[in-house]
């Protein structure tokens, strides 16, 4: 068995784009990035911060929007607005979830596409579904980049993914298409789950539920992808997949921590070096 070392495949992604940035600002382009949280959920301040961080590390300008929880759906798009009409703002990127009295998917699709960096708005979804250019979906675009840098073949393999949310299972899917992967799509109504997960070389897990995948849904020397991430009965942190039992039985394999995590915020950095290109 290999792990699939998600932190070190990041750290290299990352180390790319920094290159790239500095080569842009010796041509006198700077990359941008506008990052709004509304409110301040604990767990959005985390994710938030390490994009900034990340930005710093690349040399992408973070821009930092603070927007109260209680301020009015129409306070949001007037930002948003004004940051799509802003040439000096290449990517805006809206920290999800919002508050309850907000339209998620009004926000998203106020966002210009061509600066929709976290890949959400339909016009990119469907630019992917197409296999036309566009911005992808940063979780998924990051399982693809681990699978090619572990050289996991993709084409011709059956690869089973758990999970159809529109930011991780149904964009995953569209993916592993273009790789010309053989594609099923499991989800909560599916039947005979362990019977269709055997049959995977390639299993993506992203069902957000901790250590549910066992050895028995595994064949053997399959690569799995765990895309879960939780916290155990022991406050420690877990994937979707039962890693103790699945690891032996797998050829390769992602751990969490340290998997699709990471690679998260480096295919979202990738998207705003793209935003510029
Ligand atoms: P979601 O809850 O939106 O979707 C879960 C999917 O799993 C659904 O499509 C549902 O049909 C399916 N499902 C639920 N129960 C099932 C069952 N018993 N059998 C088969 N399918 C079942 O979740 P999501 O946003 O796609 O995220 C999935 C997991 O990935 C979560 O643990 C989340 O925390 C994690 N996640 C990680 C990252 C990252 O950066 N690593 C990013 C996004 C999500």
């Amino acid at each position: 068995m290999e792990l699939i070392d998600g932190k070190k495949i990041s750290a290299q992604i990352k180390d790319e784009l920094k290159e790239k940035v500095a080569a842009l600002k010796e041509s006198g382009k700077e990359v941008s990035l506008a990052v709004i949280q509304v409110g301040a959920d604990p767990a959005s301040s985390i994710y938030v911060n390490n994009k900034k961080k990340a930005c710093e590390y690349i040399g992408i300008k973070s821009l930092s929007f603070e927007i109260d929880e209680n301020a009015s759906e129409d306070e949001l798009l007037g930002l948003i607005d004004r940051l799509n009409a802003d040439d000096s703002v290449n990517g805006i990127l809206v920290q999800l979830p919002l508050p309850k009295h907000m339209d998620e998917n009004k926000v998203i699709e106020r966002i210009s596409p061509l600066k929709d960096v976290d890949g959400f708005h339909v016009q990119n979804v469907g630019a992917l579904c197409v296999g036309k250019k566009g911005y992808v979906s940063c979780t998924p675009a990051g399982v693809i980049e681990l699978l090619k840098r572990s050289d996991v073949e993709i084409s011709g393999k059956h690869c089973v993914i758990i999970g159809r949310s529109n930011i991780v299972g149904k964009p995953m899917a569209l993916l592993m298409l273009r790789e010309n992967a053989t594609v099923t799509v499991c989800h909560s109504k599916t039947a005979n789950l362990k019977e269709i997960c055997k049959e995977a070389d390639i299993l993506i897990v992203a069902i957000g539920k901790p250590k549910f995948i066992t050895a028995d849904y595994v064949k053997d020397n399959a690569t799995v992808i765990d895309v879960g991430i939780h916290r155990d009965e022991n406050n420690k942190i877990c994937g979707d997949v039962d890693f103790e039992s699945v690891s032996p039985k797998c050829s390769k394999i992602t751990p969490v921590p340290g998997g699709v995590g990471p690679m998260t915020i480096a295919m979202l950095m990738n998207n705003c070096v793209e935003s510029v290109l």
